[in-house]
């Protein structure tokens, strides 16, 4: 089961686990911590270690679908990428549904995704050699393989 540690828009402290997104919802004794789903009106809890990466119980079904198209906004939003998009000024290609560049940067944010070794090979092999002839994806490329690659 996968964890991705997020940020809300507010600095709390969310988490991404299976697709479905939870915020803090208590921390409890012993060092663990409560989450509950961000949906509204879903059960769903999760409990961690006090690093939020190791699941120790996980209690009630979602009623609801995963939100993915959600949770790829909230991604782009906390990651550092998401930022750096923003301040390239690809934030509205990004937004664009049909665009290479839009598929490009998409397809880039599944990296968000996978485990940093994992993230080199995929990166290199199915992004960089095709990174739009275009001044900000190049300098959005080049961030990227500093923040993955050059590590
Ligand atoms: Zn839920």
């Amino acid at each position: 089961m996968d964890i991705i540690l997020t940020e809300t828009n507010k600095g709390k402290r969310s988490l991404v686990c299976d697709s479905f997104r939870y915020r803090v919802d208590k921390t409890l004794k012993g060092e663990e911590i409560s989450w509950r789903c961000t949906a509204k009106g879903c059960k769903a809890r999760l409990r961690t270690d006090c690093t939020g990466t190791v699941i120790i119980q996980q209690k009630n079904t979602h009623n609801h679908d995963t939100s993915d198209r959600d949770n790829e906004r909230h991604l782009l939003r906390a990651k550092p990428g998401g930022r750096k998009i923003q301040k390239v000024g690809l934030s509205q290609q990004y937004k664009e549904l049909d665009s290479d560049i839009s598929k490009w940067l998409k397809g880039i944010f599944g990296i968000a995704f996978l485990a940093p070794d994992e993230v080199a090979d995929c990166f290199v092999e199915d992004f960089m050699a095709v990174v739009p002839n275009d001044k900000p994806c190049i300098e959005f490329a080049d961030y990227l393989t500093d923040t993955y690659i050059n590590r």
